[in-house]
């Protein structure tokens, strides 16, 4: 096993407190900037802090939004159970990492290196801010078992594909997992900001955060249910995936955590759903390779490609009104709970950019709003991967057919029915994939917004023009 993800670069403690400044990795257990963190504070202390920043909590949407303070303070409540607390502020972290440190009398502040393109800038303003004060930034691991750019092909440029990505990435391997600091001497701040209150819009319930439930989850999934994922991950009516995206964004728990878990025992479900954990390690590694890809097409040539301004067919796919009864049980459940399946994620994905040929950066945004693990590398990427333009894409001219998929992949239509009840009042032996205008009229269903025939005519001739 090679070496994995550590980017410290403190070559010894100095003695002093020290600052542990949490981002997407709000959790005790299997830290190792944390660790890194109590060995440098030790007696001197440590300040747990999070920086509220505008620049981050204005874009995201009611979902993320409640998950992350539900998650802040449940890792205020693990940290009081320890006898200290999570010091908040609000501002810019340039500003206010730098008056934190300060206040303490920090020599070094330490992290879990952020490979996002807004984060590796913020970092690095907020390293050469620090580096004026004598003030060291240590990165220690990432949120990811490889830290992106680890994983280059022989000749060290990065891979454009999954399949030999995952090979190489499982080969170099990764740390195992390490425990929770045993002493931890805690600092606080003196003035710090209470978590906002964040109002639900009405019908959108969240699932819990924070590490206990992290941790609850994934035992749960480990006992009952990844043997049985690679015959039932495609499948949106059993909803037998592990609903481990939400920890996975705010590092509720580390994915070496999860693979050490997996790794125990041999069968195909965690082969599965350790290559499903790589796509996540791809997609992050692509996104910090070219990081303009977050709003720009990968393949350039398809910003070429025709496209409508989204209009009110659009607003039917946002509302889960396109009378294609996956795609809007889909969009429905997104409202509902902040999260679709991933199946119903790409014909969601692949209906907007194909039948009603909007770009996808306007789907991309709308799934950012609402999901609760919108993650800009998972879903930038999984939007050009649907759309045709991205790494390793389905080729363009695979159009899914959603009354097809739906059939398929919802064979007794309980997916559909459960998230749009309409579907409900269907007579016994209608096809809730496709039920007849007349049953659609007696239900309350709208009509088909397109005609799925002539729009994946119409994408493929659109296409022809950048061939
Ligand atoms: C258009 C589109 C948008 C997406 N947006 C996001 C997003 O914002 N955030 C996000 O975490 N995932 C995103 N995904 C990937 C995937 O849909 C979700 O990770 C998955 O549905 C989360 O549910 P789960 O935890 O039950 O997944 P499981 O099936 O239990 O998978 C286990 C874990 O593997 C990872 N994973 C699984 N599939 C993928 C994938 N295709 N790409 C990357 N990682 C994957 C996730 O971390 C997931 O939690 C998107 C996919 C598409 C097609």
């Amino acid at each position: 096993m090679s070496p994995a993800s550590s980017t410290s670069s403190s070559p010894a403690h100095p003695s002093g407190p020290a600052v542990m400044w949490f981002r997407r990795d709000l959790r005790l257990a299997d830290n190792p900037a944390l660790l890194e963190a109590c060995a440098s504070g030790g007696d001197d202390g440590v300040l747990p802090l999070f920086v509220l920043d505008p620049a981050l909590w204005g874009p995201a949407g009611p979902s993320r939004r409640s998950h992350l303070v539900d998650s802040l303070a449940a890792l205020d409540a693990s940290l009081r159970s320890r006898r200290t607390r999570l010091s908040v502020v609000e501002g810019d972290p340039v500003r206010e990492v730098v008056a934190a440190a300060r206040e303490v009398g920090a020599r070094e502040v330490h992290v879990a290196a952020d490979f996002g393109p807004y984060g590796a800038q913020r970092d690095a303003r907020v390293e050469e801010a620090l580096a004026e004060h004598d003030v060291v930034l240590v990165r220690t691991g990432s949120p990811y078992a490889v830290g992106p750019g680890r994983v280059t092909k022989p000749d060290g440029t990065p891979y454009q594909v999954f399949t030999p990505f995952s090979k190489a990435w499982a080969s170099h391997g990764w740390r195992a997992p390490v425990d929770a600091p045993t002493g931890l001497h805690g600092l606080e701040l003196a003035s710090t900001v209470d978590l906002p209150e964040v109002e639900l819009p009405e019908g959108l319930t969240l699932p819990p955060a924070g590490e206990k439930a992290a941790a609850e989850r994934w035992a749960t999934y480990v006992a009952d249910h990844v043997g049985d994922y690679a015959d039932e991950r495609d499948r949106p009516d059993l909803d037998t995936t592990s609903r481990m995206s939400v920890h996975l964004k705010y590092g509720e728990i580390h994915p070496r955590t999860m693979l050490a878990d997996l790794g125990r025992s041999a069968g195909q479900g965690r082969t599965t759903y350790r290559s499903e954990l790589a796509w996540r390690e791809f997609y992050a590694d692509v996104l910090h390779h070219r990081p303009e890809t977050a709003r720009d097409y990968l393949k350039p040539e398809y910003a070429r490609m025709p496209y409508d301004e989204p209009g009110d067919a659009f607003d039917a796919w946002r509302e889960g009104r396109t009378g294609f009864p996956v795609v809007d049980a889909g969009m429905r459940q997104l409202r509902a709970v902040g999260w679709m399946h991933n199946r119903v994620r790409m014909i969601n994905a692949s209906f907007l950019v194909k039948d009603l040929h909007v770009e996808w950066q306007h789907g991309a945004r709308h799934f950012l709003h609402w999901l609760v693990d919108g993650d800009l590398a998972s879903n930038q990427h999984g939007w050009q991967w649907t759309a045709g333009s991205g790494t390793d894409a389905s080729p363009f001219f695979r159009v899914f057919n959603p009354t097809g998929q739906g059939r398929k992949f919802d064979p007794r239509g309980e997916y559909v029915r459960r998230w749009v009840p309409e579907l409900r009042d269907l007579p016994d032996g209608a096809d809730p994939h496709e039920p007849t205008p007349e049953q659609r009229e007696a239900v309350g269903y709208p009509a088909a917004i397109v005609d799925h025939k002539a729009e994946r005519v119409e994408a493929l001739d659109r296409w022809e023009t950048i061939r």
